[in-house]
């Protein structure tokens, strides 16, 4: 007979990061073991909680409604954002203007330990669930002796080159004064070789590089991690991060896909547009259209921007352009204006949040020109839409190397520089991503394969979080642990 403890639904907290691209995978991994009877509470601040109300809200809709047998509400933990001397409001990565704003905020961050440990010790759950940013909460979550699983919202395969690099410093043995030598990344399961200048160099970014380690070190000591990805999508990564990483690994996604948010994602409210860009994109024939953002925290310069628009223009695709910044732009060329004017009705620019989960399952869009945010990526993945890859910084150019060597679904611009400042990017000429656009969208040989393994990988992804798929018994598998570990405790 069950204990009065076994028949508790297991608990499990969610920690995220304040940045959307962390928020948003958590709120749909939170929505899929809600829907698996698991009671699910995300313990952030208020600015961050009404990000992520609409999907949780609309996922407790539906366990209200019964439409996801056996599914628990969601609940939202909100506590005050810690005082560090940030204006009222900002509490989002995206928010911060300055070095001191960055270094305020991550004073906050650490901060988050104090309502995290109250948490704890009053609701006693039987799992967390934390970002890998919050590298204190291994000791926090230790204390309590609860299990801690590290989230960090990227792949196997860009966390297989992080360890590599942690592990071996492979930029360390590099020539000084060479950005283009070669690094290649010694115990990855793929041949991974990168030129100097897209890494993250220890010498350059020495703060970075010891909070990397201090991550590694948190992650080592971690019950395990849950990934946003699928078996499927990269089982040589997934053999050696358990078999000879000696990692905990479960990969419980794609995540979006088991999102009822689908328009929203992310924002307080609808993308203003959504309607209009749907019709506009039902009126272009299927595939013909080029999809550009770069996510949530990247952007380019006004050359770079520049040289995009005239890259759209020169590909004679349409598109549509997810654009940042002011309204009267310097980068805007002779034509473009008319380009985007109903006259001319090649493209659409949206300004501020796009239905980006909309337009990629459109059929008229054909590639996704992207940084390779993870979750960009594994939506466009599950989409079956081909990319044209342009990393900025953090995981993204490990992700390009994902998508366009192992898993041949893109092209890349030949992006050579890492880094979050505008200024340390060399400008790509429009004649170039052009051609890349050219190349993935085009009649030749080279776009027909990469378009058949993008649809092929896309019914791979969506089999996987269905019952029976591998992320469906990855999530059964680690319930079932987590259960059976309470009944020991
Ligand atoms: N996103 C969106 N509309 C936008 C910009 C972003 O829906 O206008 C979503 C996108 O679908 C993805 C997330 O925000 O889920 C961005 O995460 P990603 O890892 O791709 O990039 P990041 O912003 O973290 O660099």
């Amino acid at each position: 007979m069950a204990t009065m403890d076994e028949q508790q639904p297991l608990h499990i907290l969610f920690l995220p990061f304040l940045v959307p691209g962390h928020l948003i995978p958590i709120a749909d991994m939170a929505a899929l073991f809600a829907a698996r009877g698991v009671r699910c509470t995300i313990l952030t601040t208020p600015v961050n909680a009404a990000i992520i109300r609409p999907a949780v809200n609309r996922a407790n809709d539906d366990a209200l409604r019964g439409e996801t047998g056996g599914a628990l509400a969601i609940d939202i933990a909100v506590v005050p954002f810690p005082d560090v001397g940030l204006p009222p409001g900002v509490e989002n990565g995206t928010a911060l203007t300055s070095e001191d704003d960055v270094s305020k905020f991550f004073r906050a961050i650490r901060r988050l330990c104090e309502p995290f440990d109250r948490f704890m010790a009053q609701d006693r759950p039987d799992a967390v669930v934390s970002d890998g940013f919050f590298t204190w909460s291994v000791d926090a979550a230790a204390e309590h002796g609860i299990p801690r699983l590290v989230f960090l919202g990227t792949s196997v395969f860009a966390r297989s080159c992080n360890e590599s690099m942690v592990r071996h410093n492979p930029v360390g043995a590099c020539p000084d004064d060479d950005p283009d030598a070669v690094v290649s990344l010694p115990g990855h399961p793929h041949r991974v070789e990168l030129r100097r200048s897209q890494l993250a160099d220890p010498k350059k970014l020495p703060i970075h590089w010891a909070f990397f380690q201090t991550m590694s070190a948190a992650d080592e000591r971690s019950y395990g991690e849950v990934f946003n990805s699928f078996h499927e999508l990269e089982p040589e990564c997934v053999e050696h991060y358990r078999a000879v990483l000696g990692r905990r690994a479960w990969l419980v996604g794609p995540v979006a896909l088991a999102s009822k948010d689908v328009v929203a994602r992310g924002t307080g409210e609808l993308s203003p547009d959504a309607d209009g860009c749907l019709r506009w994109l039902d009126a272009k024939p299927d595939g013909s259209v080029v999809y550009v953002s770069f996510g949530t925290v990247s952007s380019l310069s006004a050359a770079e921007m520049r040289e995009l628009a005239r890259g759209l223009d020169l590909s004679g695709m349409n598109f549509v352009w997810v654009i940042s910044g002011d309204d009267e732009p310097e980068w805007m060329l002779e034509g473009f204006a008319e380009l985007i004017s109903p006259r001319g009705d090649r493209g659409l620019t949206i300004r501020g949040w796009a239905p980006q989960m909309l337009i990629l399952n459109h059929p008229a869009v054909g590639v996704f020109v992207t940084h390779c945010g993870w979750n960009s990526t594994l939506e466009a993945v599950s989409a079956g839409v081909p990319m044209v890859t342009w990393p900025r910084y953090s995981d993204q150019f490990y992700n390009e190397k994902h998508i366009v060597e192992v898993l041949k679904v893109g092209v890349g611009v030949g992006a050579r520089d890492f880094g979050s400042n505008l200024e340390s990017h060399r400008v790509i000429g429009g004649e170039v991503i052009a051609g890349a656009i050219g190349r993935v969208m085009g009649d030749g040989e080279e776009g027909e394969a990469i378009r058949r393994k993008a649809t092929e990988l896309a019914v791979k992804a969506k089999v996987a979080p269905e019952k029976g798929g591998s992320s469906y018994d990855d999530v059964g598998r680690l319930i079932d642990e987590l259960m059976a570990r309470r009944t020991f405790r």
